[in-house]
């Protein structure tokens, strides 16, 4: 009954608002197909995504109905739909929203003998004590950048660089509210303790060349152009330009370089994109075969390479020739559940510092 009435809810929704690659799909059509199907809650808008659902389909006989949205528009309508919600797998990126998710009670436990031998436990959440898991599925660092005319190489190499009163003026950062950010300052705040986080983030405000604003990409536009001489970027944003076959990008790629921040240290700020069951998954079993199927190796690069990440499995390599110019480099080793918890810490941090 319950299940009847969710199927009924969903395809209401799908003829409602958001969404895409569902078209054709009518309210008989989900009703008769209930247990070879799949509904997908996804952050994630790669078209090589596409083929990674198809496979799936292929091989499974499970058909899949996908909402895409942002990621706090996805948990926003989880927590609306609460124990009607049709949703039985989610998708997010970054540790700070997945654990959010988590505490909020949005994921359901999930003992999966294939994906604890898959993803390494540094890339998987840690029991919230209800026994609620996610799983890490592709990594991204979290790197500097500068203008080469600006500055002088070698002068910035790591995240405490940024809090140098040297670099006064010429930092540019995103708000420290977004959860990239959130994810970062957390994990510096594991690493020197939260006095000594905020004193390196009242460091950075100070050196701040115009108050935070903009995504990734328009840190990485405002370094190439100068206004910045220095900012911070997720890698995919980075190797998406450096792949460009616009002139204007590979022209603004040429006036920056790259910097893996702390390699001599304790290694470069490592997040994750990733996916749990969720709470009331209608069809629990199609979806710990999807996450499972996420953890294979082919899956895996799709996963991946489609948004110039690296996959999760350590076995799995890709050819990324824009990830492979940024050379091997060492990973922080802090635990991503860790970073996620952090950032309650961070968001104290942020408050105390004026990182809006
Ligand atoms: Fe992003």
């Amino acid at each position: 009954m319950a299940r009847a009435r969710r199927t009924a809810l969903f395809a209401l929704t799908l003829a409602g608002t958001l969404l895409a690659g569902t078209a054709g799909i009518s309210a008989p059509a989900l009703a008769q197909a209930q247990d070879k199907v799949l509904n997908l809650y996804s952050a994630r808008h790669y078209q090589t995504d596409e083929a990674l659902y198809a496979n799936f389909t292929r091989q499974t006989g499970i058909k899949i109905n996908r909402i895409e949205a942002g990621d706090e528009a996805l948990l926003e309508r989880l927590r609306t739909e609460g124990r009607n919600s049709p949703a039985d797998v989610v998708l997010l990126v970054d540790a700070a929203r997945l654990w959010k998710a988590q505490v909020e009670g949005l994921f359901q436990p999930l003992r999966s003998p294939v994906l604890e031998a898959r993803i390494p436990a540094h890339l998987r959440s840690k029991d919230d004590g209800k026994g609620s898991e996610w799983f890490a599925f592709s990594t991204r660092a979290r790197v500097i950048l500068y203008n080469k005319a600006a500055i002088k190489p070698g002068s910035v190499k790591s995240y405490e660089d940024l809090a140098n009163p040297a670099l006064k003026g010429q930092v540019c950062t995103r708000s420290g509210t977004h959860p990239y950010m959130l994810s970062l300052i957390g994990a510096m705040s594991e690493h020197l303790g939260e006095a000594g986080a905020e004193k390196w983030a009242r460091g950075v405000v100070a050196n701040f060349a115009r108050s935070p604003r903009g995504g990734d990409t328009d840190q990485i536009k405002a370094v190439a152009t100068g206004e910045c001489g220095v900012a911070l970027s997720n890698t995919y944003y980075l190797a998406r330009l450096m792949r460009s076959d616009k002139p204007e990008d590979r022209d603004m790629m040429s006036k920056i370089a790259i910097v893996m921040p702390d390699q001599e240290g304790r290694g470069t700020h490592v997040n994750v994109s990733g996916g749990a069951l969720a709470r009331h998954a209608p069809h629990r079993e199609a979806g710990v075969q999807f996450l499972e199927y996420l953890a294979g190796d082919e899956a895996q690069r799709y996963l991946a390479d489609g948004n110039n990440e690296w996959p999760a499995v350590p076995s799995v390599s890709v050819r990324n020739p824009a990830l492979e110019s940024l050379g091997k480099f060492k990973q922080d080793t802090l635990p991503i559940s860790s970073i996620g918890r952090a950032q309650v810490n961070a968001a104290r941090i942020i408050d105390r510092a004026g990182w809006r």
